[in-house]
């Protein structure tokens, strides 16, 4: 063993050296001169005080150290060296002879490389941190603009197409029987076409205010909720001949009113998009991590996968409007909804077989939508 120290202190890969108990270099080897750029001979006899900060009497005190406890480190130091700055690890032993503490045996890694790296990559990353929440910002505030754009314009386009609707309204009421066919139909045009307008404003609205109106979560029973709803369609429910069931239902940490609107506007999807076969729509829920999923059911004509994102669009339809009636802005409202509850809202569906309609909202406790707004 003792054959083999010479050799591995001369040819290892990291700077090794023995101090003498007063703390004063005894040997170094070259890799040890190769990073410090002190040639052997004016190392030997000094004090590591001749590359670290704190003057000769922590040197001595660090040695001191060493000597009482058997090791110290791995600890980083900044030596100072005619190459420059160098970031040196150490650890360093008690060296022994006969039994009794003789010296310190250290070994230094040169770290500067790895330092300087890891210094770029955290100023990258907080350059990157800082990036990407300018642009969520300048996002956020582009969305805000936009939805109180729309509010402005949907709100303001109200006013005219009510005064336009009474005046065709007067026209067909007055002079229709003055008319041919043709003027009558003219008029009949022009009224349905001045609702639609109407239906798509009202529609634009309800979207502009997801974000504005309803701030308030609180503990929402979503039994209740459901009652509601079914309460509100049940006209549409007798029509159709649908059979509503559901699963017992969680109470969850969330906005009543939009809870309601979604419940409503998915309901109403699977009345509407029936097929042939009698209706059954099911509603369910179960616990899913710190949320709660809920599934809506039915059995209706089902809806092509590769459009299964594409139908959550604000006016994105699927079928003509002479095929089944709709404005193809419930399912964006409920994915803005579910979105500011902290949810996620998705379709699985095959065409003939029907369509469940998937979405997740955060249980009692889960404050996401109002820490969000604060
Ligand atoms: P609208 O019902 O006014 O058309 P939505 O945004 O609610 O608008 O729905 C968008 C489209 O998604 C619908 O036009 C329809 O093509 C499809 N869709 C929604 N719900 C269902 C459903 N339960 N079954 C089949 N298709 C559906």
């Amino acid at each position: 063993m003792d054959a083999l120290f010479p050799q591995f202190f001369e040819h290892a890969n990291d700077a090794l050296f023995i101090l003498s108990q007063s703390g004063r270099f005894v040997d170094v080897n070259p890799k040890f001169v190769e990073i410090v750029g002190i040639p052997k001979e004016e190392i030997i006899g000094k004090t590591t005080e001749l590359f670290l900060p704190g003057g000769l009497a922590q040197s001595q005190e660090r040695v001191k150290q060493i000597l009482r406890e058997g090791k110290l480190g791995p600890y980083e130091v900044e030596a100072t060296t005619p190459l420059g700055k160098k970031v040196l690890s150490i650890s360093a032993f008690t060296f022994h002879e006969n039994g009794a503490p003789v010296g310190v045996i250290g070994i230094a890694r040169d770290i500067t490389a790895y330092k300087q790296m890891e210094k770029h990559r955290q100023a990258l990353n907080t350059e990157l941190e800082q990036r990407v929440a300018e642009r969520t910002a300048a996002l956020q505030r582009s969305n805000e603009d936009l939805e109180r754009f729309a509010y402005m314009v949907s709100h303001d386009l109200q006013e005219p197409l009510r005064t336009v609707t009474s005046f065709i309204q007067l026209l067909d009421k007055r002079y229709k029987a003055q008319l041919d066919t043709d003027g009558a139909e003219f008029i009949d045009y022009a009224l349905e076409g001045a609702q639609r307008m109407q239906q798509l404003i009202q529609d634009l609205l309800t979207y502009s205010r997801v974000g504005t109106q309803g701030q308030e979560f609180s503990e929402t029973d979503c039994e209740a909720v459901l009652a509601q709803t079914l309460h509100v369609l049940q006209t549409a429910i007798a029509e159709s001949g649908a059979e509503v069931t559901h699963d017992p239902l969680p109470a969850v940490w969330a906005n009543a009113m939009q809870v309601a609107q979604v419940f409503q506007n998915l309901l109403s999807n699977a009345l509407k998009f029936r097929g042939a076969e009698p209706l059954r729509i099911h509603l369910s829920a179960r616990q899913d991590g710190q949320q709660w999923l809920f599934a809506v059911r039915d059995n209706g004509i089902g809806i092509e996968p590769r459009h299964a994102e594409r139908i959550f669009v604000i006016f994105q339809r699927l079928h003509p409007r002479r095929e089944y009636p709709g404005t193809g802005i419930g399912l964006a409202v409920c994915q803005k909804i579910v979105q500011r509850h902290g949810g996620r809202i998705w379709v699985e569906s095959e065409p003939g077989k029907g369509s469940t309609f998937f979405f997740t909202i955060g249980r009692k406790g889960n404050t996401y939508g109002q820490d969000e707004r604060e």
